[in-house]
């Protein structure tokens, strides 16, 4: 008899398991159905930064598979149809036409929940006019790269509203139009997931760009024009006037669906999975921005919504809901991000998580070159590393600098994965040539520095 997989939600963590499971099973085993309450199905939320900057002009390319190229995969994809309840005992979804508003009861044997998450979007006066913008579907970047050419005769300040990731590489998309851009954060430094010794090289890069960086200031509201639209934001004892705005204020996971239908819910929030992916309700199955993690260091459940994380959960979800028997390892909260040419990195635990994870600590902090120090456009960056004091096993690191910093993180996350230690690190066989680094990686003299730092 044939099967059903019904999924939730059309892009990463969704449609990696729809993939997955389709490329394993035939249509005759397996019939794959996905809901997508949007038009877009397999889009690249992290290139609508891009796309707005006008780095990546062709809105196409940011949309790795779409819903026809699915569907001639053998999926069978609903757009712009929202699944509005989960019935775990029937095993049926209730699904809603957006434009028609019919019902129709969908029958499922294994339930693939891939609904994301919600972008935080206080009930501030004014947050409704027009010309202010969250960002975290392909539509929204659509919109917004729309209205920034509406505006382009008139251009105004642009205020972006919150300074994590998302918020810079919008400030630069802004920038990169011509834009004057103010960040308003509310705590004390921007990138609040670096140390504040970290995070203060990011605000003097930012500031060094001539983007106005607010910190410990809370947004309080909107002031509209009396045409509906945003003319100034209202921050503490300043009211910033702009005829655009962009809200990077994080996420929380989409659990409401979950929570209704039963499914259990994760201390911190997300919906709680084994690492096979499969949720308290025996057949139904969650990944990416909706789901709690492991973190590997730490040894607690977190919530850290990145698209590296949904596709990986997905393929796992994919192959175990087709009889396979596949394994997510857990996080360590490796991100890279860039503003303009600043890079910024960071993986494992900072200083406080891993004192609030019960860790004494011995933290170095180098600055070196990211070429050889007499080869052209050798730049400064910075590597903080944060080890165990009591066994020297790396616990944590952050990069700041510019072309060819961030992705050095990637050595140290491998370091981490492994449970090695500052010792083991200072001894690795990196590459060197003068063009892509010093005799001595950056990564190593940090590493070698904590070796012998003392611990706290
Ligand atoms: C601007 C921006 C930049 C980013 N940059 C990076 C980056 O550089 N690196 C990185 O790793 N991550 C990045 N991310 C995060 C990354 O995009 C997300 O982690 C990833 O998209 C999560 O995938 P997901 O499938 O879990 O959720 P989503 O991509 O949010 O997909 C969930 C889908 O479910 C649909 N849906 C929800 N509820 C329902 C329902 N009830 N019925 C039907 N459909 C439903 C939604 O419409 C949505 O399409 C970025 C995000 C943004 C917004």
């Amino acid at each position: 008899m044939t099967r059903r997989l019904v999924v939730i939600g059309g892009d990463a963590g969704g449609m990696s398991a729809a993939a997955q499971a389709r490329r394993r099973t035939s249509s005759d085993e397996l019939e794959v159905v996905a809901f997508e309450r949007g038009e877009y199905t397999s889009y690249s939320a992290c290139g609508i930064p891009y796309f707005v900057g006008g780095a990546v002009n062709d809105v196409d390319t940011l949309i790795a598979r779409s819903p026809e190229a699915h569907r001639a995969n053998g999926i069978d994809v609903r757009l712009e149809t929202e699944v509005v309840a989960i019935d775990v005992d029937a095993r049926t979804v209730t699904a809603r036409g957006r434009a028609s508003g019919a019902q129709t009861i969908e029958p499922f044997d294994d339930l693939m929940i891939a609904t994301g998450s919600t972008p935080v979007r206080p009930d501030l006066p004014g947050i409704d006019a027009r010309g202010v913008h969250g960002v975290q579907h392909l539509g929204d970047g659509i919109d917004l790269r729309a209205d920034l050419a509406a505006v382009g005769d008139r251009p105004e300040r642009a205020v972006v509203v919150g300074g994590g990731y998302v918020g810079l590489e919008l400030a630069e998309a802004l920038h990169d139009r011509g834009r004057a851009v103010t960040i308003v954060e509310s705590s004390t430094q921007p990138m609040d997931t670096l140390d504040p010794d970290m995070g203060a090289l990011v605000a003097d890069a930012i500031r060094g760009l001539g983007i106005e960086l607010i910190t410990d200031t809370r947004v309080e509201g909107f002031d509209v024009d009396d045409g509906g639209r945003v003319r100034a934001v209202v921050a503490g004892d300043r009211t910033i006037e702009c005829n655009l705005v962009v809200l990077g204020l994080g996420v929380t996971p989409s659990v409401e669906l979950a929570r209704d239908a039963g499914v259990r819910i994760g201390p911190s929030g997300g919906i709680a999975t084994d690492a096979r992916m499969a949720t308290s309700v025996a057949g139904v199955w969650a990944a990416g921005d909706c789901v709690e993690s492991h973190h590997r260091v730490s040894n607690r459940p977190v919530t850290i919504a990145l698209g590296t994380h949904a596709n990986k959960q997905g393929r796992v979800a994919g192959i175990n809901i087709t009889g396979g028997d596949a394994r997510f390892g857990g996080v360590i909260g490796t991100a890279v991000t860039k503003i303009c040419a600043h890079e910024i990195a960071r993986t494992g635990l900072n200083e406080q998580e891993a004192v609030d994870a019960g860790f004494g600590i011995a933290t170095a902090t180098i600055e070196s070159t990211t070429r050889a120090g007499y080869f052209p456009g050798a730049t400064p960056v910075t590597v903080k590393v944060v080890a165990d004091a009591t066994d020297g096993r790396l616990l944590g690191a952050q990069i700041v600098g510019r072309e060819g910093a961030a992705k050095r993180i990637d050595v140290l996350a491998t370091a981490i994965w492994n449970e090695m230690t500052v010792e083991e690190i200072q001894q690795l066989d990196l590459g060197y040539a003068p063009p892509f680094s010093p005799v001595w990686d950056p990564v190593l003299v940090a590493a070698r520095k904590a070796a012998a730092a003392p611990t706290r």
